[in-house]
């Protein structure tokens, strides 16, 4: 490794967060910084990161920019729910297992009921059998679909499904959040109008990722229906979520959207996973866990082989059980660190099988 950079003596495939801040959001963010300007949000750069949002997707939705992926999901939820609901979402969806319960917090004990489906998608059938195995005052209430897009295993969910599961979701009087930590790199994969797969397919409230997108901090809650976001900027000041300079978080948002940064980052993590994919596809001793459709690449090798990986330097998750690796590609991934990658798993397996 001698001669490398900073960036390539860490070796790592652990997540797009790992990442920098990109250079678009970056100038951004400097070109906010300029004199007094009124705090809270209420400033030029929020306004207008709100209508670059509103043409993004084609509506007048109603936007709060928040710190966290963990913190727009759990107030979401909340805006959605009373305290004696429930949510229903898919058994791998970050608010069940990754939030320390914040969504069941924030909403005062709302609870999250959750239902499997292959490639981290659930299955509609199952949803409905959650829904309707219980009517009675005894079982909390089920009153929102939680989906995320894309999946927590690099997969997404097609235009239809969104649909079906919406429909399925209004005949139960249930409202349809969706995470969208990875929506970028889903618009990405699917060719989809961002409209398409939110508002149009029935999608209430989005919490759209900026952090893993390449910005240094924030994900912004998108509401398409205004009646649901009343009173959200008092939730917001409750939970610590209002930045009072907030420019420094809307004004990025201005730099991934105004000349489309944000896909154009997606695209490249996306297309960094493809071609990752197609290079460990081709070693023996390595097969791929899930079709690969967004940013991740998820396979399965010998535990000794992944050991070695680690010990070799790589760093990666490998929560989905012994002999299983995620190896998440960002806007800053190179082709070079995705060959060096494969190359470091050839020689793992190699000496290790
Ligand atoms: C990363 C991520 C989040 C947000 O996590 P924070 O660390 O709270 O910003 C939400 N949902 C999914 C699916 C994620 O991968």
């Amino acid at each position: 490794m001698e001669g490398a950079d900073q960036k390539t003596t860490f070796n790592q495939f652990a997540s797009d967060n790992y990442a920098g801040i990109c250079p678009e959001a970056w100038q951004a963010m400097q070109a906010a910084n300029t004199c007094f300007v009124p705090s809270y949000g209420d400033d030029l750069w929020t306004e207008r990161a709100c209508r670059i949002l509103r043409e993004v997707f084609e509506t007048d939705c109603q936007v709060f920019f928040v710190f966290n992926g963990t913190a727009a999901n759990s107030l979401a939820l909340a805006s959605l729910c009373r305290s004696y609901h429930s949510v229903i979402c898919h058994e791998l969806a970050h608010v069940e297992t990754d939030e320390c319960g914040a969504p069941e917090f924030f909403s005062n004990g709302t609870k999250l009921l959750h239902v499997n489906g292959p490639d981290g998608k659930f299955d509609l059938a199952e949803v409905e059998r959650v829904i309707t195995r219980r009517s009675d005052i005894h079982f909390p209430r089920p009153k929102v679909l939680s989906l995320t897009q894309a999946t927590e295993v690099g997969t997404v969910y097609t235009p239809d499904e969104i649909r079906a599961a919406s429909e399925l979701a209004g005949r139960y009087g249930m409202r349809v959040h969706m995470d969208g930590a990875r929506f970028a790199n889903a618009v990405v994969s699917l060719d989809a109008a961002p409209a398409d797969i939110t508002w149009r397919a029935g999608v209430d409230v989005l919490c759209l990722g900026g952090a893993k997108n390449g910005m240094a901090v924030g994900e912004a809650v998108v509401f398409f229906d205004r009646d649901l976001a009343q009173e959200f900027d008092y939730r917001c000041k409750q939970a610590g979520q209002l930045a009072s300079k907030m420019r420094f978080i809307s004004a990025p948002w201005i730099g991934m959207l105004e000349e489309g940064t944000w896909l154009k980052n997606a695209r490249h993590a996306n297309n960094c996973a493809a071609l990752l994919e197609q290079q460990l596809a081709g070693i023996a001793g390595v097969t791929i866990m899930y079709r690969r459709q967004a940013n991740s690449v998820f396979v399965e090798m010998p535990e000794a082989a992944v050991k070695a990986l680690r010990s070799a330097g790589w760093h990666f998750y490998s929560f989905i059980g012994s002999g299983g690796a995620r190896f998440m590609c960002s806007w800053q991934t190179t082709e070079r660190d995705v060959h060096q990658l494969a190359d470091a798993v050839c020689m793992a397996i190699a000496h290790n099988t």
